[in-house]
């Protein structure tokens, strides 16, 4: 947390706004606005987000979306809640993100099948946009919708823009472990502030004007509370140090792993900035000395947390017989790529420790296979 957070959300307190309206809100929504360009509205989560704003592209059952395989799970479940039909796009190694070339051929093949997906999920995934560009150039022309899941890329820029301005609808996420949290809670953005009010409509129950309690249509209670929306104020005062320290413990591991064969930092585009999220390495067991699981494994007995990068949503029980176009880049991200400590919080000293864990791993793991034999 930053200086303010726990002030404006003692505001909501003491106005006795604790609910789904109030000051908080406004200002919150306000000062998010600006920051983006665009009309936005205060959810329950970036998942609530992602299902409204695919539900206002028109997704619905019998629906095809095309989505990023490569991505956490709440960028892909909202589409079988609207009853639709997820098709995954691979990555390209240079991003991490949605292939144009292959989202290009999917596009094609679909069109010539004469059935073209209601929308695309495109993620910008740990912190890095997408290659935003030709992904929007392909979707136009085919007249295709875009969503663009900024969940973990509040912060970051495409081209000198902010990241989440480039879909007809984008989202954000304030979950515990993003960039910055309302302890939970999302965005909805989009150029179109109608659309946005229909959001707006739809997390608060759809009720009709009026006092009356007359529905014509069916909502969602998927609005933030105004005590989140405090911590939200406060959080985004402090966001540009968010991503600047973010970056900074990219960079220390970037540095220390200079020149260690095997050890390759994801790459950070030339069209953007990153808010480097996640620190993710991807790990060559052979010129590394281990492989990625025997590295989590050892920083683990250190005292460390690491993880794996996403499990592509090709490969999820969940999502079996799903349509992929490629795969093998996300599969290969995923069974190399390590997530290591990154939070903003990190001290130098921790990084190090953590750089220095890293580094010492493949000699102490054949070290252990020595004294087992
Ligand atoms: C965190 C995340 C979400 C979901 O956000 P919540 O606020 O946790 O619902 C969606 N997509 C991606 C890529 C995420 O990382």
């Amino acid at each position: 947390m930053g200086k303010n957070e726990q002030a404006y959300a003692c505001e909501a307190f003491s106005m006795n706004w604790l609910s789904t309206v109030g000051p908080n809100l406004t200002a919150f929504e306000r000062d998010f606005s600006e920051r983006i360009g665009q009309p936005a509205v205060c959810l329950a989560s970036g998942t609530a987000g992602i299902h409204l704003g695919l539900q206002l592209l028109g997704v619905g059952p019998g629906d095809e979306v095309f989505c990023s395989t490569l991505t956490f799970a709440a960028s892909a479940n909202p589409i079988l809640y609207l009853g639709a039909t997820p098709v995954f796009i691979d990555s390209d190694c240079a991003t991490w993100n949605m292939d144009p070339a292959v989202l290009e051929r999917a596009m094609r093949e679909r069109a010539a099948a004469g059935k073209l997906p209601a929308a695309v999920v495109v993620v910008d995934l740990y912190g890095q946009c997408a290659d935003l560009e030709p992904i929007l150039e392909i979707c136009n022309r085919y007249g295709v919708p875009v969503l663009e899941d900024a969940a973990e890329a509040l912060g970051a820029t495409y081209k000198g823009r902010s990241a989440g301005t480039f879909g007809h609808i984008s989202v954000f996420s304030f979950n515990g472990n993003k960039i910055i949290t309302t302890a939970g809670g999302g965005m909805l953005v989009s150029p179109d502030a109608a659309v946005v009010e229909k959001a707006r409509f739809l997390a608060t129950q759809a009720r009709d004007p009026g006092v009356a309690y007359e529905h014509s249509q069916v909502g969602y209670n998927y609005r933030m509370s105004n005590v989140l929306a405090g911590i939200g104020r406060g959080q985004l005062e402090v966001l540009e140090e968010r991503v600047n320290q973010r970056r900074g413990v990219f960079a220390k591991y970037e540095q220390a792993f200079a020149g260690v064969a095997g050890l390759e930092p994801m790459p950070e585009a030339s069209f953007g900035r990153s808010s480097r999220w996640l620190s993710c390495v991807l790990v060559e067991p052979q010129q590394f000395g281990c492989d990625r699981a025997e590295l989590m494994a050892f920083l683990d007995a250190a005292g460390i947390e690491s993880r794996p990068v996403w499990k592509p949503m090709h490969l999820q029980a969940l999502y079996t017989g799903a349509p992929v176009y490629g795969g093998e880049v996300a599969a290969d991200l995923f069974h190399r790529g390590i997530c290591l400590p990154s939070s903003s919080s990190l001290t130098d000293d921790e990084v190090n420790y953590v750089a220095e864990k890293v580094l010492a791993a493949p000699r102490n793991i054949g070290r252990e296979v020595l004294t087992h034999a």
